[in-house]
Protein backbone atom coordinates (compact mmCIF):
# COMPACT_ATOMS: atom_id res chain seq x y z
CA UNK A 1 0.00 0.00 0.00
CA UNK A 2 1.34 3.45 -0.78
CA UNK A 3 1.22 6.49 1.67
CA UNK A 4 -1.93 8.61 2.01
CA UNK A 5 1.02 11.56 0.84
CA UNK A 6 1.43 10.06 -2.61
CA UNK A 7 -0.23 10.88 -5.27
CA UNK A 8 -3.85 10.78 -6.35
CA UNK A 9 -3.67 7.45 -8.31
CA UNK A 10 -6.40 7.81 -10.97
CA UNK A 11 -7.14 4.89 -13.38
CA UNK A 12 -9.05 5.49 -16.26
CA UNK A 13 -10.36 2.84 -18.28
CA UNK A 14 -10.55 3.72 -22.30
CA UNK A 15 -8.51 5.96 -24.31
CA UNK A 16 -10.45 8.03 -26.58
CA UNK A 17 -11.15 11.41 -26.48
CA UNK A 18 -12.78 11.85 -23.43
CA UNK A 19 -10.13 9.59 -21.62
CA UNK A 20 -7.81 11.78 -22.65
CA UNK A 21 -9.27 14.96 -22.23
CA UNK A 22 -10.15 13.77 -18.90
CA UNK A 23 -6.56 13.06 -18.22
CA UNK A 24 -5.20 16.25 -19.23
CA UNK A 25 -7.49 18.18 -17.20
CA UNK A 26 -6.49 16.15 -14.05
CA UNK A 27 -2.55 16.44 -14.96
CA UNK A 28 -3.73 20.28 -15.54
CA UNK A 29 -4.70 21.06 -12.57
CA UNK A 30 -2.60 22.01 -9.04
CA UNK A 31 -4.73 21.01 -6.56
CA UNK A 32 -3.27 17.24 -5.81
CA UNK A 33 -0.82 15.71 -6.97
CA UNK A 34 -1.86 12.74 -9.42
CA UNK A 35 -0.73 9.64 -11.38
CA UNK A 36 -2.37 8.46 -14.11
CA UNK A 37 -2.78 4.90 -15.49
CA UNK A 38 -5.36 4.73 -18.84
CA UNK A 39 -6.10 1.16 -19.85
CA UNK A 40 -7.57 0.01 -23.63
CA UNK A 41 -9.11 -3.01 -24.34
CA UNK A 42 -7.12 -2.14 -28.02
CA UNK A 43 -3.35 -2.51 -28.54
CA UNK A 44 -4.07 1.07 -29.90
CA UNK A 45 -5.14 4.49 -28.03
CA UNK A 46 -7.16 7.58 -29.43
CA UNK A 47 -10.84 5.87 -29.43
CA UNK A 48 -12.81 7.16 -32.04
CA UNK A 49 -10.18 9.47 -33.62
CA UNK A 50 -8.23 6.33 -34.84
CA UNK A 51 -10.93 3.85 -35.70
CA UNK A 52 -14.36 6.68 -35.99
CA UNK A 53 -13.53 9.57 -37.93
CA UNK A 54 -12.73 9.15 -41.91
CA UNK A 55 -9.31 8.53 -42.92
CA UNK A 56 -10.24 11.49 -45.49
CA UNK A 57 -10.21 14.10 -42.92
CA UNK A 58 -6.34 13.62 -41.78
CA UNK A 59 -6.80 17.39 -40.23
CA UNK A 60 -9.28 16.35 -37.50
CA UNK A 61 -7.36 12.83 -37.06
CA UNK A 62 -4.52 15.17 -36.07
CA UNK A 63 -5.98 16.10 -32.96
CA UNK A 64 -4.43 13.30 -31.79
CA UNK A 65 -1.22 15.08 -31.14
CA UNK A 66 -2.94 16.51 -28.44
CA UNK A 67 -3.25 13.43 -26.86
CA UNK A 68 0.28 12.02 -27.42
CA UNK A 69 1.64 14.77 -25.58
CA UNK A 70 -0.60 14.50 -22.66
CA UNK A 71 0.62 10.69 -23.23
CA UNK A 72 4.19 11.47 -22.48
CA UNK A 73 3.49 13.25 -19.38
CA UNK A 74 5.99 11.50 -16.15
CA UNK A 75 2.81 10.96 -14.10
CA UNK A 76 1.13 9.21 -16.96
CA UNK A 77 0.78 5.42 -18.37
CA UNK A 78 -0.84 3.73 -20.88
CA UNK A 79 -1.94 0.20 -20.79
CA UNK A 80 -3.17 -1.22 -24.03
CA UNK A 81 -4.93 -4.76 -24.81
CA UNK A 82 -6.44 -5.12 -21.32
CA UNK A 83 -10.30 -5.48 -21.42
CA UNK A 84 -11.43 -3.96 -18.04
CA UNK A 85 -14.31 -6.27 -17.55
CA UNK A 86 -12.47 -8.72 -18.82
CA UNK A 87 -8.93 -9.24 -18.02
CA UNK A 88 -9.36 -7.23 -14.89
CA UNK A 89 -12.48 -6.52 -12.92
CA UNK A 90 -14.36 -3.48 -11.64
CA UNK A 91 -13.41 -4.24 -8.19
CA UNK A 92 -10.27 -4.65 -8.65
CA UNK A 93 -9.68 -1.30 -10.04
CA UNK A 94 -11.44 0.17 -7.57
CA UNK A 95 -9.39 -1.64 -4.46
CA UNK A 96 -5.74 -0.49 -6.52
CA UNK A 97 -6.99 2.86 -7.06
CA UNK A 98 -8.05 6.31 -5.47
CA UNK A 99 -10.57 6.94 -8.76
CA UNK A 100 -11.39 5.04 -11.46
CA UNK A 101 -12.86 6.94 -14.34
CA UNK A 102 -14.91 5.34 -17.24
CA UNK A 103 -14.36 6.77 -20.69
CA UNK A 104 -15.62 3.56 -22.48
CA UNK A 105 -17.37 5.55 -24.98
CA UNK A 106 -20.54 3.45 -26.82
CA UNK A 107 -19.55 0.19 -28.40
CA UNK A 108 -23.18 -0.82 -29.68
CA UNK A 109 -25.59 0.05 -32.53
CA UNK A 110 -29.11 1.13 -32.47
CA UNK A 111 -31.22 -1.06 -34.89
CA UNK A 112 -33.72 0.25 -37.20
CA UNK A 113 -36.85 -2.80 -36.09
CA UNK A 114 -37.87 -3.58 -39.60
CA UNK A 115 -38.38 -6.96 -41.79
CA UNK A 116 -35.47 -8.06 -43.25
CA UNK A 117 -33.00 -6.07 -41.33
CA UNK A 118 -30.94 -9.51 -40.78
CA UNK A 119 -30.45 -10.25 -43.84
CA UNK A 120 -27.20 -10.36 -45.68
CA UNK A 121 -25.96 -6.93 -47.19
CA UNK A 122 -28.08 -5.06 -44.08
CA UNK A 123 -25.32 -3.70 -42.11
CA UNK A 124 -24.49 -1.58 -39.24
CA UNK A 125 -22.77 1.84 -40.69
CA UNK A 126 -20.51 1.62 -37.26
CA UNK A 127 -19.13 -1.87 -38.59
CA UNK A 128 -18.25 -0.51 -41.68
CA UNK A 129 -16.70 2.62 -40.54
CA UNK A 130 -13.97 0.24 -37.92
CA UNK A 131 -13.75 -2.07 -40.79
CA UNK A 132 -12.50 1.05 -43.12
CA UNK A 133 -10.62 2.17 -40.26
CA UNK A 134 -8.97 -1.12 -39.57
CA UNK A 135 -10.29 -1.86 -36.11
CA UNK A 136 -8.66 -5.35 -35.58
CA UNK A 137 -12.05 -6.72 -34.29
CA UNK A 138 -14.01 -5.94 -37.58
CA UNK A 139 -10.73 -6.28 -40.33
CA UNK A 140 -11.85 -9.75 -41.00
CA UNK A 141 -15.23 -8.21 -42.17
CA UNK A 142 -16.16 -8.01 -46.17
CA UNK A 143 -18.48 -6.21 -47.91
CA UNK A 144 -20.47 -7.34 -51.36
CA UNK A 145 -19.75 -3.61 -52.86
CA UNK A 146 -21.38 -5.62 -56.57
CA UNK A 147 -24.08 -3.34 -56.77
CA UNK A 148 -25.03 -0.58 -58.54
CA UNK A 149 -26.62 1.49 -55.69
CA UNK A 150 -26.06 1.83 -51.82
CA UNK A 151 -28.33 2.79 -49.31
CA UNK A 152 -27.96 4.77 -46.43
CA UNK A 153 -30.16 5.51 -43.69
CA UNK A 154 -29.47 8.30 -40.97
CA UNK A 155 -28.97 12.06 -41.74
CA UNK A 156 -25.88 12.71 -39.64
CA UNK A 157 -22.29 13.31 -40.20
CA UNK A 158 -21.81 9.50 -40.06
CA UNK A 159 -24.04 9.09 -43.02
CA UNK A 160 -22.32 11.59 -45.12
CA UNK A 161 -18.74 9.84 -44.11
CA UNK A 162 -19.72 6.25 -45.53
CA UNK A 163 -21.27 7.74 -48.67
CA UNK A 164 -18.24 9.86 -48.98
CA UNK A 165 -15.67 6.34 -48.49
CA UNK A 166 -18.13 4.94 -50.70
CA UNK A 167 -18.20 7.46 -53.84
CA UNK A 168 -14.72 8.51 -53.58
CA UNK A 169 -12.05 8.18 -55.98
CA UNK A 170 -9.93 5.25 -54.94
CA UNK A 171 -7.02 7.13 -55.86
CA UNK A 172 -7.52 9.84 -53.07
CA UNK A 173 -7.81 7.19 -50.80
CA UNK A 174 -4.69 5.39 -51.40
CA UNK A 175 -3.54 8.70 -49.84
CA UNK A 176 -5.10 8.94 -46.83
CA UNK A 177 -4.37 6.05 -43.71
CA UNK A 178 -7.73 3.75 -45.01
CA UNK A 179 -6.90 0.01 -44.09
CA UNK A 180 -5.17 -2.03 -47.17
CA UNK A 181 -8.30 -4.31 -47.22
CA UNK A 182 -10.63 -1.51 -47.26
CA UNK A 183 -8.76 0.19 -50.32
CA UNK A 184 -8.90 -3.02 -51.88
CA UNK A 185 -12.58 -3.59 -51.72
CA UNK A 186 -13.40 -0.42 -52.85
CA UNK A 187 -10.97 -0.72 -55.78
CA UNK A 188 -13.36 -3.36 -57.25
CA UNK A 189 -16.18 -1.56 -56.33
CA UNK A 190 -19.40 -1.56 -58.46
CA UNK A 191 -21.17 0.83 -56.30
CA UNK A 192 -22.54 4.00 -59.22
CA UNK A 193 -24.77 5.66 -56.40
CA UNK A 194 -24.96 6.54 -52.65
CA UNK A 195 -28.95 7.73 -51.59
CA UNK A 196 -28.69 9.35 -48.32
CA UNK A 197 -32.15 9.14 -46.29
CA UNK A 198 -33.75 11.17 -43.98
CA UNK A 199 -36.24 10.43 -41.71
CA UNK A 200 -37.56 14.24 -41.49
CA UNK A 201 -37.18 17.10 -44.08
CA UNK A 202 -33.73 18.59 -44.96
CA UNK A 203 -33.48 21.30 -42.16
CA UNK A 204 -34.17 19.01 -39.85
CA UNK A 205 -30.84 16.51 -40.62
CA UNK A 206 -28.35 17.23 -38.03
CA UNK A 207 -25.34 17.24 -41.08
CA UNK A 208 -22.63 19.60 -40.09
CA UNK A 209 -22.56 22.61 -43.36
CA UNK A 210 -18.58 21.78 -44.19
CA UNK A 211 -19.39 17.72 -44.16
CA UNK A 212 -22.23 18.74 -46.76
CA UNK A 213 -20.27 21.13 -48.66
CA UNK A 214 -17.50 19.13 -49.39
CA UNK A 215 -19.34 15.75 -50.87
CA UNK A 216 -19.36 17.02 -54.77
CA UNK A 217 -15.14 16.83 -54.24
CA UNK A 218 -15.61 13.31 -53.81
CA UNK A 219 -17.88 12.20 -56.33
CA UNK A 220 -17.44 11.98 -60.33
CA UNK A 221 -20.57 14.27 -60.95
CA UNK A 222 -21.97 15.66 -57.57
CA UNK A 223 -24.81 15.73 -55.50
CA UNK A 224 -28.86 14.83 -55.98
CA UNK A 225 -30.89 16.71 -54.73
CA UNK A 226 -34.86 16.93 -55.70
CA UNK A 227 -36.41 20.60 -55.60
CA UNK A 228 -39.51 19.99 -53.98
CA UNK A 229 -37.32 18.68 -50.68
CA UNK A 230 -35.89 21.77 -50.56
CA UNK A 231 -38.23 24.22 -51.66
CA UNK A 232 -38.37 27.80 -49.69
CA UNK A 233 -41.56 27.95 -46.90
CA UNK A 234 -42.10 31.01 -44.81
CA UNK A 235 -40.29 31.75 -42.05
CA UNK A 236 -36.74 30.21 -42.53
CA UNK A 237 -35.51 33.34 -41.18
CA UNK A 238 -36.09 32.34 -37.60
CA UNK A 239 -34.14 28.83 -38.14
CA UNK A 240 -30.73 28.52 -36.59
CA UNK A 241 -27.93 29.42 -38.71
CA UNK A 242 -26.76 25.89 -39.17
CA UNK A 243 -30.06 25.37 -40.70
CA UNK A 244 -30.36 27.94 -43.05
CA UNK A 245 -26.76 27.23 -44.47
CA UNK A 246 -27.22 23.75 -44.87
CA UNK A 247 -30.69 24.74 -46.61
CA UNK A 248 -28.44 26.54 -49.16
CA UNK A 249 -26.18 24.51 -49.88
CA UNK A 250 -28.87 21.69 -50.39
CA UNK A 251 -30.88 24.10 -52.89
CA UNK A 252 -27.53 24.71 -55.06
CA UNK A 253 -27.20 20.56 -55.57
CA UNK A 254 -31.00 20.52 -56.05
CA UNK A 255 -30.28 23.17 -59.58
CA UNK A 256 -28.46 20.43 -61.23
CA UNK A 257 -28.46 16.76 -61.78
CA UNK A 258 -25.52 14.76 -61.76
CA UNK A 259 -24.85 12.52 -64.81
CA UNK A 260 -26.66 9.65 -64.91
CA UNK A 261 -24.07 6.54 -65.04
CA UNK A 262 -21.22 8.49 -63.10
CA UNK A 263 -20.48 8.22 -59.48
CA UNK A 264 -22.79 10.36 -57.21
CA UNK A 265 -24.77 10.66 -53.72
CA UNK A 266 -28.44 11.68 -53.60
CA UNK A 267 -30.16 12.83 -50.42
CA UNK A 268 -33.70 11.99 -49.74
CA UNK A 269 -35.55 13.26 -47.40
CA UNK A 270 -39.15 12.59 -45.58
CA UNK A 271 -39.12 8.69 -45.88
CA UNK A 272 -38.26 6.00 -43.81
CA UNK A 273 -37.19 2.49 -44.27
CA UNK A 274 -40.13 0.03 -43.86
CA UNK A 275 -38.71 -3.46 -44.80
CA UNK A 276 -35.86 -5.05 -46.63
CA UNK A 277 -36.75 -7.99 -49.62
CA UNK A 278 -34.81 -9.91 -51.22
CA UNK A 279 -33.96 -13.94 -51.67
CA UNK A 280 -31.89 -15.08 -49.35
CA UNK A 281 -29.89 -11.26 -49.16
CA UNK A 282 -30.73 -7.79 -50.05
CA UNK A 283 -32.77 -6.66 -53.01
CA UNK A 284 -35.08 -4.20 -52.48
CA UNK A 285 -35.75 -1.47 -50.09
CA UNK A 286 -39.01 -0.64 -49.22
CA UNK A 287 -39.42 2.96 -47.85
CA UNK A 288 -42.43 4.93 -46.57
CA UNK A 289 -43.23 8.80 -47.14
CA UNK A 290 -43.54 10.60 -44.23
CA UNK A 291 -45.16 14.03 -43.77
CA UNK A 292 -43.84 16.47 -40.76
CA UNK A 293 -45.57 17.43 -37.87
CA UNK A 294 -45.05 20.30 -35.37
CA UNK A 295 -45.49 19.29 -31.97
CA UNK A 296 -46.85 21.57 -28.82
CA UNK A 297 -42.59 22.45 -28.10
CA UNK A 298 -42.17 23.20 -31.45
CA UNK A 299 -40.26 19.64 -32.17
CA UNK A 300 -41.16 18.28 -35.94
CA UNK A 301 -41.73 14.71 -36.00
CA UNK A 302 -42.17 12.75 -39.13
CA UNK A 303 -45.30 10.64 -39.68
CA UNK A 304 -46.07 8.07 -42.01
CA UNK A 305 -48.48 9.21 -45.61
CA UNK A 306 -49.24 5.33 -46.52
CA UNK A 307 -47.60 5.98 -49.22
CA UNK A 308 -44.79 3.34 -50.53
CA UNK A 309 -41.67 3.79 -53.09
CA UNK A 310 -39.13 0.14 -53.55
CA UNK A 311 -35.86 1.55 -54.36
CA UNK A 312 -33.24 -1.65 -55.89
CA UNK A 313 -30.47 -2.26 -54.12
CA UNK A 314 -28.08 -4.35 -52.83
CA UNK A 315 -26.52 -3.26 -49.67
CA UNK A 316 -28.20 -0.89 -46.71
CA UNK A 317 -26.15 1.03 -44.10
CA UNK A 318 -27.92 2.05 -41.23
CA UNK A 319 -26.54 5.06 -40.08
CA UNK A 320 -29.14 5.67 -37.20
CA UNK A 321 -27.17 6.13 -34.09
CA UNK A 322 -24.81 4.68 -31.89
CA UNK A 323 -25.61 3.33 -28.38
CA UNK A 324 -24.10 2.46 -25.02
CA UNK A 325 -23.76 -1.16 -23.71
CA UNK A 326 -23.41 -2.04 -20.08
CA UNK A 327 -20.18 -2.92 -18.32
CA UNK A 328 -20.48 -5.57 -15.59
CA UNK A 329 -21.09 -4.64 -12.16
CA UNK A 330 -21.98 -0.50 -13.10
CA UNK A 331 -25.71 0.80 -13.32
CA UNK A 332 -26.77 1.42 -16.92
CA UNK A 333 -29.74 3.53 -17.49
CA UNK A 334 -31.15 0.90 -20.13
CA UNK A 335 -33.75 4.03 -21.67
CA UNK A 336 -30.66 6.70 -22.42
CA UNK A 337 -28.04 3.56 -22.76
CA UNK A 338 -25.67 5.51 -20.74
CA UNK A 339 -24.08 5.06 -16.97
CA UNK A 340 -26.27 7.24 -14.53
CA UNK A 341 -24.67 10.51 -13.36
CA UNK A 342 -24.22 13.23 -11.37
CA UNK A 343 -21.80 16.12 -13.14
CA UNK A 344 -19.72 12.40 -14.37
CA UNK A 345 -19.97 10.94 -10.61
CA UNK A 346 -21.46 7.25 -11.27
CA UNK A 347 -24.25 6.91 -9.46
CA UNK A 348 -24.56 4.85 -6.41
CA UNK A 349 -21.02 4.49 -6.81
CA UNK A 350 -18.00 5.21 -4.62
CA UNK A 351 -14.53 6.31 -6.70
CA UNK A 352 -16.48 6.03 -9.77
CA UNK A 353 -16.68 8.53 -12.46
CA UNK A 354 -18.00 8.74 -16.26
CA UNK A 355 -16.72 10.98 -19.25
CA UNK A 356 -17.74 11.01 -23.26
CA UNK A 357 -20.20 9.05 -24.86
CA UNK A 358 -21.35 6.74 -21.53
CA UNK A 359 -21.76 9.65 -19.55
CA UNK A 360 -24.03 11.94 -21.85
CA UNK A 361 -25.02 9.46 -24.81
CA UNK A 362 -23.44 9.96 -28.76
CA UNK A 363 -23.72 13.41 -28.99
CA UNK A 364 -21.14 16.40 -29.94
CA UNK A 365 -18.15 16.89 -31.50
CA UNK A 366 -14.70 15.53 -30.48
CA UNK A 367 -14.14 19.01 -28.55
CA UNK A 368 -17.44 18.87 -26.53
CA UNK A 369 -16.06 16.23 -24.80
CA UNK A 370 -12.85 18.54 -23.36
CA UNK A 371 -15.93 20.30 -21.43
CA UNK A 372 -18.01 17.10 -20.58
CA UNK A 373 -14.31 15.73 -18.73
CA UNK A 374 -13.63 19.09 -17.16
CA UNK A 375 -16.75 18.78 -15.54
CA UNK A 376 -16.00 15.09 -13.85
CA UNK A 377 -12.60 15.79 -12.87
CA UNK A 378 -14.11 19.32 -11.20
CA UNK A 379 -16.76 16.80 -9.35
CA UNK A 380 -13.96 14.43 -8.40
CA UNK A 381 -12.21 17.14 -6.75
CA UNK A 382 -14.96 18.38 -5.20
CA UNK A 383 -15.30 14.90 -3.64
CA UNK A 384 -12.01 14.58 -2.60
CA UNK A 385 -12.03 18.22 -0.89
CA UNK A 386 -15.51 17.36 0.79
CA UNK A 387 -14.32 13.79 2.01
CA UNK A 388 -16.78 11.80 -0.28
CA UNK A 389 -14.31 10.54 -2.41
CA UNK A 390 -11.80 8.86 0.09
CA UNK A 391 -8.43 7.76 -0.52
CA UNK A 392 -7.12 4.93 0.15
CA UNK A 393 -3.51 4.60 -1.25
CA UNK A 394 -4.07 2.32 -3.86
CA UNK A 395 -0.78 0.05 -5.12
CA UNK A 396 1.90 1.29 -5.39
CA UNK A 397 2.79 1.98 -9.69
CA UNK A 398 5.37 -1.08 -9.93
CA UNK A 399 3.23 -3.34 -8.34
CA UNK A 400 0.18 -2.37 -10.56
CA UNK A 401 2.49 -3.19 -13.62
CA UNK A 402 3.44 -6.69 -12.58
CA UNK A 403 -0.07 -7.67 -11.08
CA UNK A 404 -1.20 -6.36 -14.90
CA UNK A 405 1.48 -8.11 -16.80
CA UNK A 406 0.93 -11.65 -15.00
CA UNK A 407 -2.77 -11.08 -15.90
CA UNK A 408 -2.20 -10.26 -19.16
CA UNK A 409 0.99 -11.11 -21.50
CA UNK A 410 0.14 -9.43 -24.15
CA UNK A 411 0.59 -6.67 -22.08
CA UNK A 412 0.92 -3.35 -24.50
CA UNK A 413 2.41 -0.17 -22.62
CA UNK A 414 3.10 3.24 -23.92
CA UNK A 415 6.50 1.82 -25.11
CA UNK A 416 4.87 -0.60 -27.35
CA UNK A 417 2.45 2.12 -28.45
CA UNK A 418 5.33 3.78 -29.88
CA UNK A 419 6.94 0.62 -32.00
CA UNK A 420 3.40 0.15 -33.06
CA UNK A 421 3.32 3.99 -34.33
CA UNK A 422 6.73 3.82 -35.35
CA UNK A 423 6.46 0.97 -37.80
CA UNK A 424 3.05 2.23 -39.47
CA UNK A 425 4.19 5.86 -39.82
CA UNK A 426 7.35 4.27 -41.54
CA UNK A 427 5.43 2.09 -43.75
CA UNK A 428 3.35 5.03 -44.68
CA UNK A 429 6.08 7.57 -45.96
CA UNK A 430 7.32 5.91 -48.86
CA UNK A 431 3.25 5.90 -50.57
CA UNK A 432 3.07 9.92 -48.81
CA UNK A 433 0.28 8.22 -46.51
CA UNK A 434 0.25 9.37 -43.10
CA UNK A 435 0.58 5.73 -42.02
CA UNK A 436 -0.09 2.22 -43.01
CA UNK A 437 -2.28 0.96 -40.35
CA UNK A 438 -1.63 -2.67 -38.88
CA UNK A 439 -5.31 -3.70 -38.84
CA UNK A 440 -5.13 -7.31 -36.86
CA UNK A 441 -4.33 -8.19 -33.09
CA UNK A 442 -1.65 -10.48 -34.01
CA UNK A 443 0.67 -8.23 -36.29
CA UNK A 444 0.10 -5.53 -33.39
CA UNK A 445 1.35 -7.59 -31.03
CA UNK A 446 4.04 -8.53 -33.29
CA UNK A 447 5.48 -5.51 -33.12
CA UNK A 448 4.63 -3.61 -29.57
CA UNK A 449 5.78 -6.57 -27.78
CA UNK A 450 8.90 -7.16 -29.75
CA UNK A 451 11.08 -4.32 -30.29
CA UNK A 452 13.81 -6.05 -31.85
CA UNK A 453 11.60 -7.00 -34.58
CA UNK A 454 9.91 -4.03 -34.99
CA UNK A 455 14.13 -2.23 -35.69
CA UNK A 456 14.22 -4.90 -38.22
C1 LIG B 1 -17.98 7.28 -37.33
C2 LIG B 1 -17.70 8.51 -36.48
C3 LIG B 1 -17.07 9.60 -37.05
C4 LIG B 1 -16.83 10.74 -36.28
N1 LIG B 1 -16.23 11.80 -36.86
C5 LIG B 1 -16.01 12.91 -36.14
C6 LIG B 1 -15.41 14.03 -36.75
O1 LIG B 1 -15.08 14.02 -37.96
N2 LIG B 1 -15.22 15.15 -35.99
C7 LIG B 1 -15.59 15.20 -34.66
O2 LIG B 1 -15.38 16.23 -34.01
N3 LIG B 1 -16.17 14.13 -34.06
C8 LIG B 1 -16.39 13.00 -34.77
N4 LIG B 1 -16.98 11.93 -34.17
C9 LIG B 1 -17.34 12.02 -32.73
C10 LIG B 1 -16.15 11.64 -31.80
O3 LIG B 1 -15.46 10.54 -32.35
C11 LIG B 1 -16.65 11.34 -30.38
O4 LIG B 1 -17.18 12.56 -29.85
C12 LIG B 1 -15.60 10.82 -29.42
O5 LIG B 1 -14.79 9.82 -29.98
C13 LIG B 1 -16.23 10.26 -28.13
O6 LIG B 1 -15.19 9.98 -27.26
P1 LIG B 1 -15.24 8.88 -26.11
O7 LIG B 1 -13.89 8.96 -25.45
O8 LIG B 1 -16.42 9.06 -25.27
O9 LIG B 1 -15.42 7.46 -26.85
P2 LIG B 1 -14.50 6.64 -27.87
O10 LIG B 1 -13.78 7.53 -28.79
O11 LIG B 1 -15.40 5.61 -28.43
O12 LIG B 1 -13.41 5.92 -26.94
C14 LIG B 1 -13.74 4.84 -26.08
C15 LIG B 1 -12.51 3.95 -25.89
O13 LIG B 1 -12.77 3.05 -24.82
C16 LIG B 1 -12.27 1.75 -25.16
N5 LIG B 1 -13.01 0.75 -24.38
C17 LIG B 1 -14.31 0.43 -24.50
N6 LIG B 1 -14.65 -0.53 -23.59
C18 LIG B 1 -13.52 -0.80 -22.89
C19 LIG B 1 -13.23 -1.72 -21.82
N7 LIG B 1 -14.17 -2.51 -21.31
N8 LIG B 1 -11.96 -1.77 -21.34
C20 LIG B 1 -10.99 -0.95 -21.86
N9 LIG B 1 -11.22 -0.08 -22.87
C21 LIG B 1 -12.47 0.01 -23.37
C22 LIG B 1 -12.53 1.66 -26.66
O14 LIG B 1 -11.75 0.66 -27.28
C23 LIG B 1 -12.18 3.09 -27.11
O15 LIG B 1 -10.80 3.19 -27.43
C24 LIG B 1 -17.23 10.78 -34.90
C25 LIG B 1 -17.87 9.67 -34.34
C26 LIG B 1 -18.11 8.54 -35.12
C27 LIG B 1 -18.81 7.38 -34.50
Amino acid sequence: MAASEDPLSVAIVGSGPSGFYAAGALLDQDRVDVRIDMYERLPTPWGLVRSGVAPDHPKIKSVSSVYARIAAHESFRFFGNVDVGGDVTREELTSRYDAVIYAVGTEGERKLGIPGEDLPGSVAAADFVRWYNGHPDFSHLSYDLSCERAVVIGNGNVALDVARILCSPVDRLARTDIADHALEALRHSEIREVMVVGRRGAAQASFTTPELRELPEFTESGVDVHPGEVAETPGEDGLPRVVQRNLKVLREYAASAPEPGRRHITLRFQRSPVELRGAGRVEQLVLGRNELLTGDDGRISARDTGEREVVETGLVLRAVGYRGVPLPGLPFDERRAIIPNEQGKVAGGEREYVVGWIKRGPTGIIGTNKKDAAETVRRLLTDLDSGELRRHGGDDPAAIEKWLAERQPGLVTEQGWQLIDAAERAAGEPHGRPRVKLCSHDELLRIALNPDDAEG
